[in-house]
């Protein structure tokens, strides 16, 4: 068959990889110039680095069969990392569970309460049944009023701003189930497994057009081509056609009512400094800022998994957000945004200064984080749709475990068994 890909993000390529290897012709269009989406890399000194810090699960057993398939099993190490939470001015680890039964915020019986709710969240099998619950409400029976104060509402906040309340039970117990301490890296950034998919689909004749912003796709005649159109005025036919976009950018294609169920699921936006700096700024990993009037969720060092040296000494430090398009954070200007979090990356290191950061990169993403609350679950379209040559897999049918690329490289390979084979 001769098969169009829409998106070269982790489904898109591993679904191309998998789709050449099966003897068809492959072409991908992708809007951006760029691969991986939302795991799409820049590069720092020399060396490709997220521009959205990546990490893995030892959970992410998708992802780490196509490192193997790949070759690239040596690059992939796990590290034991540090977690800290910013709670009322102060730096509390938060690292090991002992870290935990430790958390000077929480009074002890508050402790064993979280501590006794997160391990039954790791024991329940089937978390699905909490679907129709509200996550806030959940951790306020369970974990107890101060925990959820203190640690689930100012992370779901962060994720999910005026959403939170709203936000299912069955996403955040996937969360915690599925998260394991040990987080993985390869040596030499994820990029990698986007170049090498990139490879195999060129070495099996396939390609990847960059630049290739989806129009429109249709389908005439049922029993004919698929028809689809990229803003720049390109024209393809393929036999059938594999959409890996948001589900609003499918939808604007197909031209899909305002109530259709591809108008349905919201999503926020990401956005995400990278502060090139010479000099550490927080002394974790991950560091959550638990204190809803700061302007960022998270503070990520990753120069505190892997050695500054693979960035010629540079200290690599992410300060990422979620927010709605229409957010000031979304929309200002990212040197003016970057001044606006000085003063509050100051509150994490008093003596943080400007001049530390020798270069940083800003990147932005409108469709980052379906919101899913206990609706969402129904509004979750699926892979056939209203064209039988056009088979949808998106990261918004990832649910209720929280997007990653092992889930989008399962969905892929999914999606190609059971519509391509
Ligand atoms: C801040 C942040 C942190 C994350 N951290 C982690 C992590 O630590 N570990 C992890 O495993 N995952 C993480 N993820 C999630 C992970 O990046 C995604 O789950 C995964 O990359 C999704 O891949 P995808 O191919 O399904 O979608 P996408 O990456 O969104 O790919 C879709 C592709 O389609 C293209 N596209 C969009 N619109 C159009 C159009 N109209 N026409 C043509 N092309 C279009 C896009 O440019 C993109 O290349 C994170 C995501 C974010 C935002």
């Amino acid at each position: 068959m001769n098969i169009g890909i829409i998106g070269a993000g982790a489904t898109g390529l591993t679904a191309a990889h998998d789709l050449v290897r099966d003897g068809h012709d492959v072409t991908v269009l992708e809007g951006a110039d760029e691969l991986g989406g939302l795991a799409g890399s820049l590069t720092v000194q020399g060396t490709p680095l997220e521009r959205y810090y990546h990490h893995i699960f030892e959970t992410d057993r998708a992802f780490i069969e196509l490192i193997d398939e790949l070759g690239l099993s040596p690059e992939l190490r796990f590290h034991s990392t540090t977690t800290g939470i910013f709670h009322e001015g102060a730096l509390h680890d938060f690292s090991t569970p002992v870290d935990m039964l430790r958390f000077p915020p929480l009074t002890l019986w508050d402790r064993v309460r979280f501590g006794a709710s997160s391990a039954a969240l790791k024991a329940i099998r089937q978390g699905e049944r909490l679907n129709d619950q509200r996550a806030l409400e959940w951790v306020r029976r369970w974990a107890g009023r101060r925990a959820a104060d203190v640690i689930w509402e100012p992370l779901l906040a962060g994720k999910f701003g005026t959403r939170a309340p709203e936000i299912s039970m069955a996403w955040l117990w996937a969360r915690v189930h599925f998260r394991t301490f040990k987080l993985g890296y390869l040596d030499g950034g994820f990029d990698q497994v986007y170049t090498a998919l990139l490879r195999s689909v060129e070495d099996g004749g396939g390609k990847v057009e960059f630049g290739k912003r989806l129009s429109s796709i249709t389908q005439p005649d049922p029993k004919g081509p698929v028809e689809v159109r990229t803003e720049d005025g390109s024209r393809y036919e393929y036999d059938k056609v594999l959409v890996t976009v948001p589900q609003p950018a499918f939808a604007q294609a197909t031209g899909a009512p305002s109530d259709d169920v591809l108008r349905r699921n919201e999503y926020l936006g990401a956005t995400c400094f990278v502060l090139e700096c010479d000099r550490s700024v927080i002394p974790y990993y991950w560091l959550n800022v638990n204190d809803p009037s700061f302007p960022f969720l998270a503070v990520v060092e990753h120069t505190n998994m892997i050695p500054p040296a693979e960035y010629g000494g540079r200290h690599i430090v992410y300060v990422g957000n979620y927010v709605p398009r229409d957010d000031w954070r979304f929309t200002t200007d990212p040197a003016e945004l970057l001044e606006q979090y000085v003063p509050w990356l100051r509150r994490l290191n008093p003596d943080f200064d400007l001049s530390w950061v020798k270069d940083w990169h800003f990147s932005r993403a409108p469709f980052a984080q379906p919101v899913v609350t206990p609706d969402y679950r129904a509004s979750i379209p699926p892979h056939e749709t209203s064209m039988p040559g056009v088979v949808l897999a998106t990261m918004s049918q990832i649910y209720p475990q929280d997007r990653g690329q092992s889930y989008s490289v399962a969905l892929a390979r999914k999606v190609v068994q059971q519509y391509f084979r």
